[in-house]
């Protein structure tokens, strides 16, 4: 791959090997003036994930970037919190994604080679993998399309797009950064970062407990059951839902009030998100099409797997919604 574009992908072997070969001593870089915008950098990039978007910055160079990824993952593991470090890693993901999918065919194969998720291109410029790397690839994917059942087979391989193959590798390069996070990394490297690190936990603080406090209108989340509030804090959390988790929680939103709006607006950090198809979900469970589903129950919760965290109120319900309405109204007299 040419040098120039190692900086979009920062996560790859040639990368990493490319910033080795470089011999910056990294407390150089920590604690250097010369070293002030790739820190910067590794700050911005590190809050924005907070927020759920990397954004290019046209104004750095190609050394500040490249750089500014091994910062940006120093101050992750400094802070050592489950809910940065999957945002921070979603968020990388998905910026590689964005570039990826302006890649030629071959740098997009290139970067599924060092994934481990080999594909070739046929003469109608689709891309070929076989069965196993395509499992492998989509193996995080809860989305309907991606489940190998619903791909035509031939010869044990399976053909999908470039862009369907740039998703693939997102999720892969999601699996890579999450996989090795935190890194162990001495006590003088987060002492000389403090400021930002600072900066970045306050920010976590807020954005960890806007589902608390914003969104919500008339609803009171603290009275939700554990389950529910398991299934948000892992949607918040970038985690993908397996589908049954998906419409529990999303009947239940609806069922106590939360609007269509509301509810997409929440799963807008999970991996697989898709505003369209996120609202046409929530659209039909909420009943345009004239069905208004109901949550399942506490026994159809418990057989899914989507029961967490049993409280003492819950051994006297048998619907989250029940859970729900005691705990703002008090017992019934
Ligand atoms: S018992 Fe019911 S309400 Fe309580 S956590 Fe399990 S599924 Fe949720």
């Amino acid at each position: 791959m040419e040098i120039v574009k190692l900086s979009h992908y920062p996560f790859l072997t040639q990368t990493v090997q490319y910033v080795a070969d470089m011999g910056t001593p990294v407390d150089n870089i920590l604690t250097l003036r010369s070293f002030d915008i790739t820190r910067y950098r590794a700050r911005s990039r590190v809050l924005q994930a907070v927020h759920g978007e990397i954004q290019h910055d046209d104004t750095v160079n190609f050394t500040v970037e490249l750089l500014s990824y091994p910062v940006a993952r120093i101050l992750v593991s400094c802070l050592d919190d489950a809910f940065l470090t999957r945002r921070y890693s979603l968020a990388e993901a998905k910026y590689a994604y964005h570039m990826m999918k302006q890649e030629n065919n071959e740098v997009l194969q290139e970067i599924g080679e060092d994934l481990h998720i080999v594909a070739s291109v046929t003469e109608s410029g689709l891309f070929d993998l076989h069965f196993t790397d395509y499992i492998r690839g989509a193996v995080g994917l809860r989305s309907i399309q991606w489940k190998l059942i619903n791909r035509i087979l031939h010869s044990g391989y399976v053909s999908i797009t470039k862009e369907e193959y740039a998703r693939l590798l997102q999720e892969a390069v999601r699996a890579r950064i999450i996989g090795v996070l935190p890194l162990n990394v001495p006590d003088e490297f987060c002492q000389a970062l403090k400021n930002y690190l600072l900066e970045i936990k306050s920010t976590v603080d807020v954005s960890r407990t806007e589902f608390d406090e914003a969104g919500f209108g008339n609803v009171e989340p603290e009275h939700f059951p554990p389950c529910i509030v398991h299934l948000l804090s892992n949607a918040q959390g970038g985690i993908n839902l397996a589908h049954s988790a998906r419409f529990a929680l999303t009947s239940f939103l609806l069922n106590i009030g939360m609007s269509v709006d509301q509810i997409v607006s929440l799963f807008n950090v999970s991996p697989d998100f898709n505003e369209e198809k996120t609202r046409y979900q929530v659209e039909h469970i909420s009943g345009s099409t004239g069905t208004t589903y109901k949550p399942p129950s506490c026994t159809t919760l418990i057989t899914y797997g989507n029961c967490y965290g049993k409280d003492k109120l819950c051994e006297s319900i048998r619907h989250p919604l029940t859970y729900y309405k005691r705990k703002k109204t008090g017992p019934a007299k």
